[in-house]
Order: structure tokens, then C-alpha cells, then sequence
């Protein structure tokens, strides 16, 4: 037992990946052919992926609600741990990356599962009337954004449901009053871990993989 996280460097980084990585050929193939097209290279790790997919097996997840979705490396990893009329509803900004995401589902044979809404997720969110409650709830869009979609989500998720958002260690820079690198997106990150945490609705914890997840059960 330890109060003190281990700090885990590139070398534990890699054995964790070698072992414990949901990703596979296709994967692969689908972030190399992202980086290709010229996408950022900011989708989740499959270290992140293979822990999303355990939690949503254990919980029998059916319905997630992803919030900036890319190339569809997270939706696919999620949506390969629903069951067969489970679904992940992506909300992405981009049209571009919103096609790419489609044909990846379907040469993945995901087609049915995997549901896309093209635009500002704020704007979709407050006209979005979905006819199930959410089991999971994953925030990986704009930083800025956080704190709204906590609110705008909320209702949408299902009692014992969980709501996440990534990159809560705000690339390192999460505990610094000034940080040097992305100062609005550390802000805004720091406000949302302190939204989560204080959310009387939620029970908060956090999880150091990757860049972090600040996740919250719904009461
Ligand atoms: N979840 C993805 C994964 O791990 O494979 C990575 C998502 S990437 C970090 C952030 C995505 O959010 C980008 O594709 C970006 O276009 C999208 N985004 C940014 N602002 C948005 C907004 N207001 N509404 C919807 N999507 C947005």
C-alpha cells in the first residue's frame, strides 16, 4: 500500500502496453491511417482503451455517449465491449473526421453500433432527446468545454451510470498555478476535475492512466 502513486516511466509504460493494450491490428491500422490524412495524434492509448473496455463489460454497458470521437479509435474500442444492440453515440465537430469515423465502424463491422452527430456538441446536446439512459459518458473534446458538458450530460446519464473526462492530469501541468503550457486548457480542466469532484449527484474518483480520467458514478 502507498499514498504515493508510483511514477511509471517509459520503460513501465511500454511492459504495460506490451500486456495490457486493447489494441490490435486494425487499431493500428486506423491511427496510422489518421496520422496519414493528417489528423492530430491525440486519441486515447490501449492501455486507457483495454481499462474503458473492462469497466463497461462490468458494468454491461449498452448505451455510451462519446464527446469528441476523431478517428473513432475510442468509439470502436468501447463499442467492441457493448453488447449486440449496444450502441456509442459519437458527437464530433469535424465532417471530415466524422466520415472517416464512419467508414472505419462499418470496415469494422460496427456500423449498427456506432451512431455520429456532426457539429458543436453543446449545440446537439441541447436539442438531443435520447430514448435510453447513458451508461457511460466519455469527455475528450474541447478542454474549454468540460465544465458544460458535465452539466449538458448529466441528465442524460442513468442512475449508477459513470461520467469521465480525459486528459485530467492536463498533460502534467494539472497542480501548477501558471502553467507554461496550454494555460486556458489547464484552466479548464482544473475546473472540471473540481466540478466532478464537488458534484453532489456524483461520487468522484481518479484514475492515473494515460493523461488521466476524472470519473464520476451517478447517486
Ligand atoms: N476520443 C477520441 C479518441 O480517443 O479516439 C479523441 C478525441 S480528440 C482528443 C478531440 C475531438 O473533439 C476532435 O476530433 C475534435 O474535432 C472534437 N471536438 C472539438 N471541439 C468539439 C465540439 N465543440 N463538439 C464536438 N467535437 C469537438
Amino acid at each position: 500500500m502507498s499514498l504515493k502513486p508510483t511514477p511509471v516511466s517509459e520503460k513501465t509504460a511500454q511492459y504495460l502496453n506490451d500486456l495490457f493494450s486493447s489494441e490490435d491490428d486494425f487499431l493500428r491500422n486506423l491511427r496510422q491511417e489518421a496520422a496519414e490524412t493528417g489528423m492530430p495524434s491525440i486519441s486515447i492509448g490501449g492501455v486507457q482503451g483495454a481499462f474503458l473496455q473492462v469497466m463497461l463489460r462490468a458494468m454491461r454497458a449498452r448505451f455510451v455517449l462519446e464527446i469528441g470521437s476523431l478517428a473513432g479509435y475510442s468509439a470502436i474500442t468501447m463499442a467492441r465491449a457493448l453488447p449486440k444492440r449496444g450502441k456509442v453515440v459519437c458527437m464530433e465537430y469535424n465532417p471530415d473526421y466524422a466520415a472517416f469515423i464512419r467508414r472505419k465502424a462499418d470496415e469494422a463491422g460496427l456500423g449498427d453500433k456506432i451512431e455520429i452527430y456532426v457539429g458543436d456538441a453543446k449545440e446537439t446536446l441541447v436539442n438531443y432527446i435520447p430514448q435510453f439512459g447513458f451508461d457511460f459518458v466519455f469527455i475528450d473534446a474541447d478542454k474549454p468545454s468540460y465544465s458544460e458538458y458535465l452539466d449538458l450530460v448529466y441528465p442524460l446519464t442513468r442512475q449508477g451510470g459513470i461520467i469521465a473526462g480525459d486528459n485530467a492530469l492536463a498533460w502534467g501541468f494539472v497542480a501548477e498555478d501558471n502553467p507554461e503550457f496550454e494555460p486556458r486548457n489547464v484552466k479548464a480542466i482544473k475546473d472540471f476535475n473540481l466540478a466532478l469532484r464537488n458534484h453532489q449527484g456524483l461520487s468522484a474518483c481518479f484514475v492515473p492512466i494515460g493523461d488521466g480520467m476524472a470519473m464520476g458514478v451517478k447517486l
